[in-house]
């Protein structure tokens, strides 16, 4: 049996940590208003993965979330503030590939790219989508 793929990452000050059990699922690039508020960056990249997936490892465990919506919330470090993910309602949880130690996998290069309209023009990411 072939093992499962591992992604491990966390945050700019180490409090926060995760490992990740593959499948990666979704990857995606997202510029709607509340990725872009959330992270501060123009485009946000995304993976997918079953909530019973992601462990948290680091010293501080979970990290702090704000609710963003009726089905989910946005997820940082209480020490740095870095932007991690989004953890659904549904058993979801949204990773951004910024926080990945290794971002130059294939499974993570994203296959559809959400609200391209709120991206300014010049920034330009080379993924199709709406
Ligand atoms: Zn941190
Ligand atoms: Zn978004």
């Amino acid at each position: 049996m072939t093992p499962k793929e591992t992604y491990v990452g966390g945050c700019l000050c180490g409090e926060i940590r995760f490992e990740a059990i593959g499948p990666a699922l979704k990857p995606h690039t997202c510029s709607c208003e509340m990725c872009q508020r959330h992270s501060g960056s123009l485009t946000t990249v995304w993976v997918e993965f079953p909530k019973d997936s992601v462990s948290w490892t680091g010293h501080g465990g979970a990290p702090l979330t704000y609710r963003s919506s009726q089905y989910s919330q946005r997820a940082f470090c209480s020490v740095c503030g870095s932007t991690l993910g989004a953890i659904d309602d549904a058993p979801t949880v949204a990773l951004v590939v910024g926080c990945f130690d290794k971002t130059n996998r294939k499974e993570l290069i994203p296959l559809a790219h959400s609200y391209k309209g709120g991206r300014p023009k010049w920034w330009s990411i080379g993924v199709e989508g709406e």
